[in-house]
């Protein structure tokens, strides 16, 4: 059996943390909630979170994705609307956090994924969600009624959770490319650009477009 790592071990060695890469099996496993037992190290493994996120220019990142199947969250990021300037983001650090409502409407977002360098794809998100948390204290926190990058990064995050990849739920053929397109990276049959990202063509790909595909969430 394997040892898995606690909170503990990510405070008091958080050099050997490293960010996952998939397929390695933390991130296909569903992670553990977090004990009030573990309050002690909570905002020091969040440090740690935000060091590998930041290493790596994500926008969010969920604990297994350092090797730690706990359900813990962050997402950080700000942008400026192109048209209105307005400015929008999400900065949270979320302990259990669930998923309370989605709705029905679904819009396509494309997305990637620290522990999935190099690809890209379109993928089906609920346009609204609402979340349920705790804080860093364990005090209840809500966040109702998310759109944009902020609800898709939500998605995103939380699928971690659960052992789900962003590409998990498109269609077998769909996945199956996505999945070919990543081993040609690794296997070096693909060598991109520096700094180029491949974008995978999916079915969704062909419906309406999304405004914010442009905003490609990495996380
Ligand atoms: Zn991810």
């Amino acid at each position: 059996m394997v040892k898995l790592m606690s909170m503990q071990h990510v405070v008091d060695h958080p050099e050997s943390v490293s960010l996952q890469i998939y397929p390695t099996k933390i991130l296909r496993s569903k992670s553990a909630e977090v004990l009030p037992s573990e309050k002690q190290y909570i905002g020091a493994t969040f440090d740690v979170m935000e060091r590998i996120m930041e290493d790596h220019n994500g926008i969010g990142i969920a604990a297994p994705q350092i090797g730690l199947s706990k359900q813990l969250v962050l997402i950080d990021f700000e942008y400026a609307d192109p048209n209105s300037g307005e400015k929008h983001g999400l900065k949270v650090r979320m302990v259990n956090p669930q998923i309370t409502d989605s709705s029905r409407e679904k819009e396509d977002s494309q997305e990637g994924c620290l522990s999935f360098p190099g690809v890209h794809a379109i993928v089906q998100r609920s346009m609204v969600v609402s979340v349920k948390y705790l804080n860093e204290n364990l005090e209840p926190c809500f966040i109702t009624n998310a759109t944009g990058l902020a609800a898709f990064c939500l998605q995103h995050e939380c699928g971690h959770l659960d052992g789900r990849m962003f590409f998990n739920a498109l269609s077998a053929k769909d996945k199956a490319s996505v999945l070919k397109t990543y081993r040609q990276i690794k296997d070096g049959d693909i060598i991109p650009e520096p700094g180029e990202i491949i974008v995978v063509e999916t079915a969704s790909i062909q419906k309406k477009h999304d405004p914010m595909a442009g905003n490609a969430a990495i996380t």
